[in-house]
């Protein structure tokens, strides 16, 4: 499944074509439930169209605002924006420095272990990581995720400081700085394509 809602089989090339005819069929149901997710998750920019914020659902509404804003249950746009997508990825951009900067330094009190520095990624399913030179780096888009998601992000990064591997004791540590790790983790796994613009 493409980014466009496409449905590509990869098979080796001896495969004949009546099997992985077979295969698409048997997997049919599956397959066009996650296609109608995938074109779901695509933005076209109306109003009333939903779009996420810290894991919780907003209607677009372009009127007279001079920036973007998430209030209530509605998003404000200002209606004279050029390319609301770019401006509202920027957006997010600037409150993922804020909100994912604030976490980080919040766990690292707890955990009191600093990272060198703290850098927003563009990544699409790599969350988090943290570098050898104790860089962490986290996806702006955890900024669509509700906060548990982006906490079992940041708690996860913070045990590599103690183990680089995933090993138990790493799991262990995990789950002793953020209980509640697992939750956020398959949130994420499941909803990875709607963290999206
Ligand atoms: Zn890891």
């Amino acid at each position: 499944m493409t980014e466009n809602a496409e449905i590509v089989a990869r098979a080796p090339l001896f495969l004949p074509k009546f099997l992985i005819k077979k295969y698409f069929f048997k997997y049919e149901k599956k397959l066009l439930a996650q296609k109608e997710k995938v074109l779901k998750a695509q933005k076209k920019f109306q109003n009333g169209e939903k779009f996420l914020f810290l894991g919780k659902s907003f209607s677009l509404f372009f009127g007279d605002f001079s920036e973007i804003s998430f209030r209530e249950k509605t998003l404000f746009f200002p209606k004279n924006s050029k390319n609301p997508r770019a401006d509202l990825k920027h957006f997010y951009q600037k409150m993922a420095k804020k909100i994912l900067f604030s976490r980080v330094d919040f766990w690292a009190k707890k955990v009191g272990h600093f990272p060198k520095k703290v850098r927003i990624s563009a990544a699409k399913t790599r969350w988090g990581s943290l570098s050898a030179a104790g860089t962490i780096s986290l996806s702006w888009r955890l900024i669509l995720a509700p906060p548990f998601a982006i906490d079992a992000v940041v708690a996860h990064e913070m045990a590599h400081f103690f183990y680089p591997d995933h090993s138990k004791n790493f799991w262990k540590k995990v789950a002793e700085i953020f209980p509640d790790f697992r939750r956020g983790h398959d949130f994420l796994r499941e909803n990875a394509i709607f963290l999206r613009l």
